[in-house]
């Protein structure tokens, strides 16, 4: 079975074709610049054959065309035919309470997506732009919508809810969902066959910690809770959103500097979190060279992310009872030794101790604890398109028996 993974943004578009027989990645590439002028397509081969066209892409709809062509295009194209696609998998930020598992696509889903638009303005329109537009061109292939949202469905009443006035929840659905949910399920299945046991007995806390960054503590395989909220603003400090903060600062400042809302909104989401601090990059490479040259802010901004990713290690251990095992992955949690180290320095207490040679390590699967550290320490890569890709695949072929 082949598989085409979709992963529509308002004005680009990432893609990938998975052979699900050993899930190797066929193609894959992004088109940028859609609905501006000179839009640019990029696709890669597995065999490393490279196309990059730049035209005007008014809609998504276009730039899907453009993808399907690139894939089938003789000499650099890897299907003879576009039937060989046997179905269609798409990521979709907000699932609501609505969806709590992956699913086939029919009108009522495409409804129930955009009635979940409110909840993610910027999202969902562009996730439902890319899935009218596949509907139109390969009306045949089965879709498939994965949610960042739904593995976080599993969590109780008292992880979920603010402590507002409940009509707030009632009226308009205000509570946490959760995001990066297909990278946590993905690393939790993958933790628990790299520590041989099912997951089915594990407690584990999930740290996705990239530009943006999460937290889930995961029991049993179910989300018992995870730091991002209802936006992805919630939480651990990331590349340029603030995470958690007092919510009386924002009346605060909107006095003092004379900001509107959707000034406020603008800073805590993208003028914040590590680039706030350091006046300097959101990007981790740089603050740790930088850091390194004497830039104090460089350092206090790193250390200011180290030290709420240790909080919510505590808090999360603590909420779960105990914790098997740490999972690192995302951008920053795969590549950076120095940011587990620093992460997991202050968890000796309860048991954390990571192995230093075993944590020189970047990029693939490894157990980077001591032999005898009660809880374990584990990088794996995250996969999210192979994860769209075996929900697609799962659900295509209950469908067709
Ligand atoms: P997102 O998908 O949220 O955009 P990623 O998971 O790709 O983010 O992570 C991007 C982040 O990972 C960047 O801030 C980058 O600096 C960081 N990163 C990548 N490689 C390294 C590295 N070797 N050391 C430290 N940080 C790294």
């Amino acid at each position: 079975m082949i598989i085409l993974v979709i992963n529509c943004g308002s004005s680009s578009l990432k893609y990938q074709l998975i052979n699900m027989k050993d899930d190797s990645v066929m193609a894959k590439g992004l088109v940028e610049r859609i609905g501006l002028a000179r839009g640019v397509l990029k696709y890669k081969s597995a065999a490393g054959l490279e196309l990059e066209e730049t035209t005007d892409i008014p809609d998504h709809s276009k730039a899907i065309e453009l993808v399907l062509d690139a894939l089938i295009a003789p000499g650099t194209g890897v299907l003879h035919s576009l039937s060989e696609i046997t179905a269609i998998g798409h990521r979709v930020v907000h699932g609501g309470e609505k969806f709590a598992a992956s699913t086939l696509i029919d009108d009522d889903v495409v409804a129930g997506i955009r009635a979940c638009n409110d909840l993610a303005p910027l999202h969902n329109p562009a996730n439902l732009l890319g899935i009218e537009a596949c509907r139109q061109l390969m009306p045949d292939a089965p879709e498939v919508a994965v949610f960042d949202t739904s593995f976080h469905q599993s969590m109780p009443e008292k992880a979920y809810l603010y402590a507002l006035p409940y009509e707030l929840y009632e009226k308009y659905g205000v509570r946490r969902y959760g995001f990066h949910g297909t990278s946590h399920r993905f690393v939790a299945e993958e933790a628990a066959k790299l520590l041989g046991r099912p997951l089915g007995e594990l407690k584990l806390i999930t740290c996705h910690i990239g530009n943006g960054a999460s937290l889930a503590a995961i029991v049993h395989g179910k989300v018992m809770d995870t730091s991002m909220g209802m936006t992805p603003l919630e939480g651990l400090i990331m590349g340029t959103r603030s995470g958690d903060l007092d919510p009386a600062i924002i009346q605060f400042i909107m006095q003092k500097e004379g900001k509107s809302i959707a000034e406020i909104d603008k800073m805590l989401n993208k003028e914040s979190g590590v680039l706030g601090i350091s006046g300097v990059s959101s990007d981790f490479r740089d603050l740790q060279s930088d850091a390194e040259n004497g830039n104090h802010r460089c350092q206090l901004a790193l250390d200011m992310f180290y030290y709420r990713v240790t909080k919510y290690i505590g808090a999360y251990a603590a909420a779960m009872g105990g914790v098997d095992a740490i999972v690192f992955t995302a951008g920053v949690g795969e590549n950076s030794k120095q940011a587990r180290a620093a992460i997991c320095a202050p968890l000796g207490f309860m048991g954390v101790h990571l192995d230093e040679a075993r944590n020189d390590v970047r990029g693939k699967n490894a157990i980077i604890s001591a032999e005898d550290s009660p809880v374990q320490v584990l990088l794996v890569p995250t996969n999210e398109e192979l994860m769209i890709a075996l929900d697609t695949q799962a659900l295509v072929s209950q469908n067709l028996t």
